[in-house]
């Protein structure tokens, strides 16, 4: 099965992204503070997930090297339906809106979201400074849309 993918990207470009970002990172202390940074997010997800009485499928989160003059936009990816989201390093390091970018990248990995122009979330170019009351409140949308047959 071919994979699909979609990354969000800085503000001002129009790049169409089908595929990974870079070469996943090996795992070793400084990769692993990394990865920690991001999983801080997957948590916020996961206990939303699990407020809303939904169950929580467990995501593969890979810190990759963005090393594609290509990608150099690129703030995340991630595999639709497949519950796999990688994050550059310099993203996962020193983004502010990480949040945002986590929460993105988790309305493909876990939802298969396409991009969406009218939504702040799910807009192909990231919304700076979204607080993350608003970023919860349109996830809580989507997990409620996306899970509310299975309950
Ligand atoms: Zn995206």
């Amino acid at each position: 099965m071919k994979r699909k993918y979609r990354t969000t990207q800085r503000e001002n470009t129009k790049y169409s992204f089908d595929c990974k970002l870079g070469k996943n990172k090996k795992m070793d202390d400084a990769v692993y503070a990394l990865r920690k940074n991001v999983m801080k997010y997957i948590y916020e997800a996961k206990q939303i997930i699990e407020s809303a009485g939904f169950d929580f499928t467990r995501q593969n989160i890979r810190i990759v090297e963005r090393n594609d003059e290509n990608y150099r936009t690129a703030l995340g990816c991630g595999a639709m339906n497949d519950n796999i989201v990688w994050i550059p390093d310099c993203v996962a390091a020193n983004d502010p809106d990480l949040r945002f970018i986590v929460f993105h990248e988790l309305g493909h990995s876990m939802f298969g979201l396409n991009h969406d122009s009218k939504c702040p979330l799910m807009n192909a170019v990231i919304t700076r400074g979204m607080d993350a009351g608003s970023i919860h409140k349109i996830f809580l949308r989507y997990v409620r849309k996306n899970l509310g047959g299975k309950k």
